[in-house]
């Protein structure tokens, strides 16, 4: 359908005209692809991917940093309708895991809804459809928007004086510059969390000397990794049932442990610990690089980091922690506040994500022309992590106040597809035009999770970390990750307000 047609329609409901309406999506990533499948398995077969780069891939094409893996099971971190029999690792590498996401959206035809190279500039909602902007293309008139950029990858560079003066090779994680050798080379890297931890444990053994700039301790837990052999790829492909029990025991491990010390469960918080500890105990035998490791706030307060590489590689005779602050960065290199230079050839910056941003920078105008980094300014919020009030039509995955961390980003993506469906089938069989989260609903609801999330680890743990916006809170789903399953398997429709 072209501009002008669909500018004419603008005022025509699918619900009421029995077609289907209408779906764009803006990002082609895990969430996106995934979209594109259950939407058309549900008959919702319109729907267009707007990808900001050449390929699909989201998180999975951006990083290629030496070391990438996932510390997520690979069992768990796959499509629930895709299993796949022969992942080589427990916890998969990154060309691995974008090979899969290529091979599902190669298989699932994916690729025929998706414009690549087509960065979404502005969607405004013309009640009840929206207009969209994307640069390339002439402006489209949908339905429904499904913004499905993800949470990291917006590069934060850290503010540090004469950044830019620095005459080697200089790169943020996510934008590693492969044409540059590292070998034999002095290398820094700033930031110890969970990216930091898997180049250093990749790259140290490689590099001439390697500099880390830790400005606080992460905690970090052993990762078990395990290569797969053949007869047991064998045993998946003849059962593949077990795919199911293996998905199931992960998310249940997770579940049981580690999602019970976020939000404040004490036993299972000083378990993990201890395990770090151990592990650090176990693999640095210098005690005062040890002391130096050791964080000051309790475990889970930042995402834990899953790495058994890491201080290994910080131990070796060509490692350096280096814990004065940094002051400056020179042509030559990092100077520290002790008046030190530490001279590099390579500097990287891995100093995490700007978190509060999900579609932004896009301009994203809702009812009355009110624009969604207005109303959020700078504290994102959505309801079930999808809806905004506002903004009808319009849902999220992944989006604000949902429970990330150290889960499966995947089967959350999956339950709130499953979800938006069923709003979809709801306004259809009520021949709706618009669906928007009510006001007082998601007012309370935030009040209810503000509240909660005080008692969380991630609020009273002690530390700084990403999950903590401008308001001063963790910006998450404070109860345990199980509720948020069950909350999401009904949509409770007395939630939102459906318009004809
Ligand atoms: P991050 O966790 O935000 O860590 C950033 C690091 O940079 C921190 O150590 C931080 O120090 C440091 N830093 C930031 N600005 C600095 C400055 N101006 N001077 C000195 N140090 C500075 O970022 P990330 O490691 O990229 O990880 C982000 C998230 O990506 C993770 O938490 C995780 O959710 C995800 N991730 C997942 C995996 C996986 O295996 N699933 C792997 C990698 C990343 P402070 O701690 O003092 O703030």
């Amino acid at each position: 359908m072209g501009h002008q047609e669909n500018i004419a329609n603008l005022d025509s409901c699918w619900t009421k005209e029995g077609r289907v309406p209408r779906i764009a999506i803006v990002g082609a990533g895990l969430s996106g692809i995934g979209a594109v499948i259950a939407l058309r398995q549900a008959g919702y077969t319109d729907v267009t991917v707007y990808e900001k780069a050449d390929r699909v891939g989201g998180t999975w094409r951006d990083n290629h940093y030496p070391g990438l893996s996932c510390d997520v099971p690979s069992y768990w971190y796959s499509y629930s309708f895709e299993p796949k029999s022969d992942w080589t690792h427990r916890f998969s590498y990154g060309p691995e895991i974008l090979a899969y996401i290529d091979h599902v959206a190669d298989k699932y035809d994916v690729l025929s809804a998706v414009k690549l190279n087509s960065p979404v500039t502005e969607l405004t909602y013309l009640g009840p459809k929206w207009q969209l902007k994307a640069e390339g293309h002439d402006t489209e008139i949908f339905d429904f928007v499904i913004s499905a950029t993800g949470i990291l990858h917006h590069p934060a560079y850290p503010d540090i004086p004469g950044l830019d003066t620095f005459k080697g090779a200089m790169f943020h994680t996510t934008r590693w510059d492969d044409s540059v050798s590292l070998e034999g080379k002095r290398v820094g890297i700033i930031g110890t969390g969970s990216t930091s931890a898997q180049i250093v444990g990749e790259i140290t053994h490689k590099v001439g000397h390697m500099s880390v700039f830790q400005r606080t301790p992460h905690w970090v837990g052993p990762l078990p990794q395990k290569k797969y052999g053949a007869i047991w790829k064998t045993i998946l492909r003849t059962f593949p049932v077990l795919h199911l029990f293996l998905a199931w025991f992960y998310k249940r491990l997770m579940l049981t442990t580690f999602a019970k010390a976020t939000i404040g469960d004490v036993k299972e918080q000083q378990k993990i610990e201890q395990a770090c500890l151990k592990m650090l105990k176990d693999q640095v035998p210098d005690l005062e690089l040890r002391a130096k490791l050791t964080p000051d706030y309790k475990a889970t307060c930042k995402r834990l980091i899953f790495c058994s590489d890491f201080y290994p590689a910080i131990s070796r005779d060509n490692a350096e922690l280096v814990t004065a602050g940094i002051s400056a960065i020179e042509a030559e290199g990092v100077r520290t506040e002790d008046g030190r230079l530490h001279e590099l050839d390579v500097l990287v910056l891995a100093t995490g994500f700007k978190v509060s941003e999900f579609i932004l920078p896009t301009k994203v105008y809702g009812e009355n022309k009110i624009e969604l980094s207005e109303q959020w300014d700078g504290a994102p919020r959505a309801h079930r992590a999808m809806t905004i009030p506002n903004f009808p039509n319009f849902w999220m995955l992944e989006g604000p106040t949902g429970p990330v961390g150290n889960l499966s980003l995947i089967s959350i993506t999956e339950t709130q597809i499953a979800y938006m469906i069923q709003c979809l089938d709801k306004m259809k069989a009520e021949k709706a035009a618009s669906i928007e989260v009510k006001q007082e609903v998601f007012e309370s609801l935030n009040k209810e999770m503000a509240e909660a999330v005080t008692t969380t680890t991630w609020a009273t743990g002690g530390c700084a970390s990403w999950y903590i916006d401008k308001t001063g809170t963790p910006n998450l789903y404070p109860w345990h990750p199980s509720r948020f399953y069950k909350e999401m398997e009904q949509a409770d429709f007395s939630e939102y307000l459906l318009t004809d």
